[in-house]
C-alpha cells in the first residue's frame, strides 16, 4: 500500500510517500512559507532535489502542489493519485481524548478541534492540512497519529501539576508530553533488538525540540515535556524548566506582556539564548572548538539537564536497563552523549568511548559488554511509525 504522510505546521508542511510493503520512501519534501510566498521542495528517492517557488496562499494550494509533483510524468513517484490508498497525518495534541491513533471522520475531527486550546499554534494547522487533503483526495481514508497519545499511560501522580486541582477538572490542565511517536518507535525497537518486553528504558529524544521519556515494559510512565513542549530539557531555543517567577521578573524588567515573555521562553532561550551563537549543535561544536566559552556553557548545561532527567527517571522506575539516544543530536552529537553518560557511571554504566564515536548505524550499543546499564543509539523514524499506524487502522 502507498501511504502519504503529512505533517502540517503553521506555515510549513512536510510530506513523504512510503510503500508500506517494503517500507521504502518513494519521495519526500516540504512546502515552506505557506501564506507568505511559497516554496516546494520535492525529492524522488535516488534523484536530485527540485525546488519550485510558487504562491501558496493556504495549505490547500501547498497540498495541491505536492500532489501534482507526486504524479508529474517526468519526475513523479506514482502514476496517478489513485495509487495513494491512505493518508497519515501527524497531529500534535489529542488531550485526554486520544490514547491511540484514530481514523479521521467528522466526529473525530470535532473532538480534535476541542483540543485546540491545548495547542493553539499546532492543532489548527494540523487540521487545516487534514481538511485540505480531504477536499483534494475524496474517499481516501485519513488517519491521525497524535504526539501525545503514547504518554496517556502515565500515572496521575506523574502528570498532575502542583496546582489547585480544580484547574485540572475545569481545563484538563496537566502534563501531556510530546514526541510520543518517536518515544514509542524507539522503545519498541530497543525491546525488539534486545529481545525483551519487560525493559526499563529511558529514551532521550534530542533534536531541536527535545524530551525524555521513561518507558517501563513498553508503557510511558513519565516524560519531560508538559502541557506544552516548553517544559523539561534546555532545547534549541526553548528554556525548558525554569522557576515560574522568572516570568513576572522578566515582564517587569523588560516591559514585556505575556506573549512577549512566552516569545522569549520559546524562541530566544535554550542553547541559542545561552550561547548567543546558534540553536544548531553543529555550529555550537565549531564554536566550542574555537574556545567560545558561552557555547561550551550551553552544551554543558544542555547535557547536565539531560543527565539529571535520566537519573530522575531511573528513580521513577526504580531502575533502568537501557538508555536510548535518538533524533538529530542524540544520533549525531558524540560529545553530548559522552557528557551525559560520564555522569551516570554511578548506575554501573561504562561508556565504550570508541563505539560512541561511530555514526550512521540504525542501532548501535555504546557501552562496554560488562556495563550494568546499556546505552544505545537508535535512529528514529516518525514518518515510518505514522505509516505503520495508518496501515494498521486502514486495514
Ligand atoms: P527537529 O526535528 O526537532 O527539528 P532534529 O532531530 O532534526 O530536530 O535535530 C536537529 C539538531 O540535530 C540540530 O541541533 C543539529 O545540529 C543536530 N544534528 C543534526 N545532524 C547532525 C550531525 N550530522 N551532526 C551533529 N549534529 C547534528
Amino acid at each position: 500500500m502507498k501511504v502519504l504522510i503529512v505533517n502540517c505546521g503553521s506555515s510549513s508542511l512536510k510530506y513523504q510517500v512510503i510503500d508500506s510493503d517494503s517500507e521504502e520512501v518513494l519521495a519526500k519534501g516540504l512546502c515552506e512559507r505557506i501564506g507568505i510566498d511559497g516554496r516546494l521542495v520535492y525529492q524522488k528517492t535516488g534523484e536530485d532535489k527540485e525546488i519550485t517557488d510558487a504562491p501558496m496562499p493556504t495549505h490547500k494550494e501547498a497540498i495541491r502542489m505536492v500532489l501534482d509533483a507526486l504524479v508529474n510524468p517526468k519526475t513523479g513517484c506514482i502514476s496517478g493519485l489513485g495509487e495513494i490508498e491512505a493518508v497519515g497525518h501527524r497531529l500534535v495534541h489529542g488531550g485526554e481524548k486520544f490514547a491511540e491513533s484514530c481514523l479521521l471522520n467528522e466526529e473525530v475531527l470535532k473532538t480534535v478541534e476541542e483540543c485546540n486550546d491545548l495547542a493553539p499554534l499546532h492543532n489548527p494547522a494540523n487540521l487545516i492540512g487534514v481538511r485540505a487533503c480531504q477536499e483534494l483526495m475524496k474517499d481516501v481514508p485519513m488517519v491521525g497519529v497524535f504526539d501525545t497519545a503514547f504518554h496517556q499511560t502515565m500515572p496521575k501522580k506523574a502528570y498532575i501539576y502542583g496546582l489547585p486541582y480544580e484547574y485540572y477538572e475545569k481545563y484538563a490542565l496537566r502534563k501531556y508530553g510530546f514526541h510520543g511517536t518517536s518515544h514509542s518507535f524507539v522503545s519498541k525497537k530497543v525491546a525488539e533488538v534486545e529481545g525483551r518486553d519487560d525493559l526499563k528504558i529511558v529514551v532521550c529524544h534530542l533534536g531541536n525540540g527535545a524530551s525524555i521519556c521513561a518507558v517501563n515494559a513498553g508503557k510511558s510512565v513519565d516524560t519531560s515535556m508538559g502541557l506544552t513542549p516548553l517544559e523539561g530539557l534546555i532545547m534549541g531555543t526553548r528554556s525548558g524548566d525554569i522557576d515560574p517567577s522568572v516570568m513576572e521578573f522578566l515582564a517587569k524588567k523588560e516591559g514585556l506582556d505575556i506573549p512577549g515573555v512566552m516569545n522569549v521562553l520559546n524562541k530566544k532561550s535554550g542553547v541559542e539564548g545561552i550561547s548567543g551563537v546558534s540553536s544548531d549543535f553543529r555550529d555550537l561544536e565549531n564554536a566550542m572548538e574555537e574556545g567560545n566559552e558561552r557555547a561550551i556553557l550551553a552544551v554543558e548545561a544542555f547535557s547536565y539537564r539531560v543527565a539529571k532527567y535520566v537519573g530522575a527517571y531511573a528513580a521513577a522506575m526504580n531502575g533502568v536497563d537501557v538508555i536510548a539516544f535518538t533524533a538529530g543530536i542524540g544520533e549525531n552529537t558524540v560529545s553530548v552523549r559522552e557528557k551525559v553518560l560520564s555522569t551516570l557511571t554511578f548506575l554501573g554504566l561504562t561508556l565504550d568511548v570508541e563505539a560512541n564515536k561511530k555514526r550512521g548505524e540504525d542501532y548501535m550499543t555504546i557501552t562496554t559488554p560488562d556495563s550494568k546499564v546499556k546505552a544505545v543509539v537508535v535512529a528514529t523514524n516518525e514518518e515510518l511509525a505514522i505509516c505503520r499506524e495508518t496501515v494498521r487502522l486502514v486495514k
